[in-house]
């Protein structure tokens, strides 16, 4: 049986998990979930540090992290506190420590939280590739052990609370060799030093699990969460501090985090999180409280309805990326399913018809599109709503292609409308028939009728409560004609479309339409979209890019509400790349920076963003340290790593290609790499 990382993928119940203490501030448990960030100042300056402390409390962060590379930063940590208290803040501070358990032994005394990271605690990293048996193995094992121990009893006798923080990017040779490069590496990796705190009865532990990728960063969470369950059935379990690290920063470390995070958090899982961005860490918080909002909103209050429950089978593999087997359906030059990548329609509604001059709409649409570089609309869907629309869609197509848009156009019609003997416009490559649960059947077989005879796919577009939505899906099998090859895709709307998406798949699994494709929809809320841009930002990406992750969803359709056409498309491609579906751009894994970091991490990125930002599909990682960097690379064609003050590791894949190189040079040298690795194309920036 698959292990079972929630109760039921299609409704929301927060894991249960123990209250651990930090500080003044409770994490789990039914506290709401806290917010956290970390300080990229020199932890050796207290001044600076306490200012950037104070702005991220009045910002709202709840628990400040501080990083402790030596001994001298972990004594500092005390002076830090001293500080903070003569200024009357209490929020509880947390010593992030890599390589060097004598400075958490002093650190522990300083703070309410030591976070270690399992992979660099008690082991260097030299990618060294070794296979272990199990006699040497344990010996390594017993060795972390000893190593981790005195901290632990520290941490326990002091009321210390610890974050096992296992990061995707720093796994240790050990793990690396045994479990690979994987979220089973991740959880085991963290499980190993589990075991050291339960063996010394300390329990005050909270774990994270972070990735830069997003889809490792679900697995590994999910996985971790089933691992727990597994050793200790029914007892709640410990608390999950929730993020993707190294994200990068602006739309996109928006988009990855709220994918991420928000994913997760729809399955109920976490207790606190830090959205990790290459910005000042104050513009962290406003984008970690909307996550947060967002899914504690959606957390049902004690005895809600639940929606349908399908024991414990997935319609999804949660624990590794498998996209669900769908038949591929031809709308015009369009191929939407099968093997095809997840296409992108832009959802235009009611605006070009309601507008006084739909041709002007129409080269308006062009226009912003045209502007957008290197993606294109795949689809166009537009409202019919009564018989002129139905006759003005010819025109609609001939000023496009008039316009050199040659994308094709699909229609929402109601139902009803082919009950009235409305035709389908012939220009029509697909039509959306949104039905609702009291949609008489003899209308749905009016329009199905319509639709067969015209050859083209139908997508039925469900508008019904979930808890409704099942018996349409089984009336609508129930009116398939017989015999007949049918074209048909579906969609399903619901305030909670995570859920809704899972239960969709799992009822057409296994019937006659269950490799039909199914369209992911989302409509920017034009109210949201033009008071908090962020938030509508949000919503999209963990509507659409949460089930993407999951392997459901063969088109996203996203409703534009107040934003124009060519915003609408470069969000929906963002998306899909945020998910890692379409990469149509650079990609930049860049950290956030911290008291580590050996140069001025954000400018250096919007450098290294201004030289690089038109090489379509290139990844490239800007890392402040070695803590990350290397282990990153794995995800990375090309690397910009710092290695010493003033000096940065330029790295192709994962080997190092030049050392020590002047950050002043640095820039051009990385340009120079990605042009010898014949990997610069496009035009320059
Ligand atoms: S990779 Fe960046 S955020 Fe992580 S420890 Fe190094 S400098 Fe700090």
């Amino acid at each position: 049986m698959m292990l079972q990382y929630v109760k039921s993928p299609y409704w929301i119940e927060r894991r249960s998990t123990r209250v651990v203490r930090v500080g003044d501030v409770e994490i789990g448990g039914s506290n709401p979930l806290r917010i956290q960030s970390m300080t990229n100042t020199d932890t050796m300056d207290t001044k600076a540090t306490v200012d950037q402390i104070e702005r991220l409390a009045a910002a709202g962060c709840e628990v400040a992290r501080v990083t402790a590379p030596s001994i001298r930063d972990a004594e500092n940590l005390r002076e830090i506190r001293s500080e903070l208290s003569r200024r009357g803040l209490r929020i509880p501070l947390v010593a992030d420590i890599h390589f060097t358990p004598n400075a958490a032994m002093i650190a522990a005394e300083c703070v309410e939280k030591v976070r270690i990271n399992p992979g660099n605690y008690a082991d260097k990293k030299k990618f060294e590739v070794r296979d272990y048996n199990d006699i040497e193995y344990e010996a390594e094992l017993s060795r972390v052990a000893d190593r981790f121990r005195p901290l632990v009893k520290r941490c326990r006798d002091l009321g210390v609370a610890m974050r096992i923080g296992t990061n995707h990017g720093s796994l240790s040779d050990r793990i690396m060799n045994r479990f690979g490069d994987s979220p089973l590496g991740m959880v085991e990796s963290a499980l190993e030093f589990l075991d050291v705190c339960e063996e010394e009865s300390y329990r005050e532990v909270v774990f994270s699990m972070k990735a830069s990728n997003t889809h490792v960063a679900l697995q590994a969470y999910r996985l971790l969460a089933a691992r727990l369950a597994e050793r200790s059935p029914g007892a709640p379990s410990y608390p999950f501090h929730l993020g993707v690290t190294e994200a990068g920063d602006a739309e996109d470390g928006r988009i990855k985090s709220a994918i991420g995070i928000g994913g997760l958090l729809e399955d109920g899982l976490g207790d606190t999180l830090r959205v990790s961005l290459t910005e000042d860490p104050v513009r962290e918080i406003p984008v970690a409280r909307r996550i947060a909002d967002r899914a504690m909103a959606l957390w049902p209050s004690a005895g809600e309805e639940r929606g349908a429950s399908f024991g414990s089978e997935f319609p999804y593999q949660p624990f590794e990326y498998h996209r669900r087997d769908t038949a591929r359906r031809l709308c015009g030059q369009l191929v939407v399913g099968g093997e095809e990548p997840v296409a992108v329609e832009l959802d235009l509604g009611t605006d070009l018809f309601k507008s006084t001059d739909w041709v002007e709409a129409c080269s308006e649409v062009a226009r912003s599109l045209s502007e957008v570089r290197d993606v294109a609309a795949e689809s166009l869907l537009i409202d019919v709503s009564n018989r002129s629309d139905v006759a003005r869609v010819p025109e609609v197509r001939r000023v496009l292609d008039q316009l050199e848009l040659s994308v094709p156009l699909a229609v929402r019609m109601q139902p009803e409308f082919f009950g009235e003997g409305c035709e389908l416009p012939a220009d029509a490559t697909r039509v959306v028939l949104p039905v609702a649960a009291d949609c008489p059947p003899s209308i749905l077989r009016a329009a199905l009728e319509a639709v067969r005879q015209a050859g083209r796919p139908v997508e039925w577009a469900l508008e019904a409560e979930l808890s409704e939505a099942e018996s349409l899906v089984r009336t609508l099998l129930a009116e398939r004609p017989e015999g007949t090859s049918s074209e048909w895709m579906f969609s399903i709307q619901s305030a909670h479309p995570i859920q809704a998406v899972r239960s969709l798949a799992a009822w057409l699994s296994g019937g006659p339409e269950g490799t039909a494709p199914i369209v992911l929809r989302h409509s920017l809320n034009e109210e949201k979209a033009l008071s908090d841009a962020e938030s509508a930002l949000i919503a999209a990406a963990v509507d659409l890019g949460a089930p993407l992750c999951d392997g459901l969803g063969d088109m996203i359709s996203l409703g534009l509400g107040p934003i124009g056409a060519g915003a609408g498309l470069d969000l929906a491609y963002r998306i899909l790349q945020g998910a890692r579906l379409r990469t149509t751009r650079t990609e930049y894994i860049s950290c956030p920076s911290c008291g580590r970091t050996l140069f001025d991490l954000e400018e250096t990125t919007a450098r290294i963003k201004a030289a690089t930002g038109h090489l379509s599909g290139v990844k490239i990682a800007v890392m402040g340290c070695i803590v990350n960097g290397p282990g990153e690379m794995a995800d990375a064609d090309f690397g910009y790593v710092g290695s010493g003050p003033g000096k940065v590791n330029l790295y192709a894949g994962k080997q190092v290609v030049a050392r020590g190189v002047p950050e002043s040079d640095a820039t051009e040298r990385l340009v120079s790499l990605i042009q010898e690795q014949g990997r610069w194309s496009g035009e320059d920036p």
